[in-house]
């Protein structure tokens, strides 16, 4: 009796950990303050997170340490969305120049603070566009406040006329880095629309892909394989069903099983 009591309890054990092996990660999806009455991201986020397997929450701005404490504790990974100019002010001392597009301080401070908590969690992490010019900023980076009026000789036009399944520049991925494993590309051409960029890549991260003009168009944190950016949106592509940038959804989802 014993004996079966003991083999049906293995069994039990067993069937909830396989049950909660099966279960599909939880990605966490930045918000943006939509005039201090909503919280929302945009779908292509959530169609990607679901393409790609995990489940999709998005996290709506809070101040409060212990809130941004337990939203962290939900979630297995994280993508720190697009949207609004980061204050270069605050985040990175510099004087704003006439170039320089909306700030949303409520925005910019939850992001950072949730950015750095989850990386000292090592939660997997992916930064598009405004998300991985903060992911940057938020470990001592700096970005050009405005291509246009501060990078001499760019000839790449970064804030295309055409739709957002659709690459219009190409960028030049270093072999090896954690984009090329994901796509398994070394030159692709990627949708754009920033004025924005990473200028000074903070310590502890390394560049892994540039546009033909030189610009920055993603960085990954040195030795971590969880934590990256990139400056175009997979999540237009994939939320098409366009599966070239798929990859960079599943890598996280896959990382966020772990
Ligand atoms: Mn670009």
């Amino acid at each position: 009796m014993k004996r079966v009591l003991s083999v049906v309890l293995v069994l039990l054990i067993s069937a909830v950990v396989f049950a909660q092996s099966g279960k599909k990660p939880i990605i966490g999806i930045s918000s943006t303050w939509g005039e201090g009455s909503s919280a929302s991201a945009p779908l292509t986020y959530v169609e990607s997170v679901i393409r790609a397997g995990g489940v999709p929450v998005v996290l709506p701005i809070s101040h409060d340490p212990d809130i941004l404490s337990r939203m962290l504790d939900g979630i297995d990974g994280l993508i720190m969305t697009g949207g609004e100019d980061i204050d270069p002010l605050k985040w990175f001392g510099e004087e704003p120049i006439p170039g320089q597009g909306q700030i949303v301080p409520e925005r910019d401070s939850f992001d950072i603070a949730l950015i750095r908590m989850a990386v000292e969690r090592d939660l997997p992490l992916l930064g598009i566009c405004r998300g991985h010019q903060l992911l940057n900023v938020a470990f001592g980076g700096t970005l050009y406040q405005d291509i246009p009026s501060q990078v001499k000789g760019s000839l790449v036009k970064h804030r295309q006329q055409a739709p957002r399944y659709y690459g219009t520049h190409t960028i030049n991925i270093e072999k090896g880095s954690l984009l090329h494993k994901q796509i398994g590309l070394e030159k692709v051409a990627v949708n754009s629309y920033h004025h924005q960029a990473v200028k000074d890549i903070a310590p502890g991260f390394k560049v892994t892909a540039r546009s033909a003009d030189g610009i920055i168009e993603a960085i990954e944190k040195i030795g971590s394989k969880r934590v990256f950016g990139v400056q175009f949106h997979p999540e237009g592509f994939t939320a098409s069903n366009i599966d070239t940038f798929l990859g960079i959804f599943e890598y996280l989802v896959k990382e966020a099983g772990k």
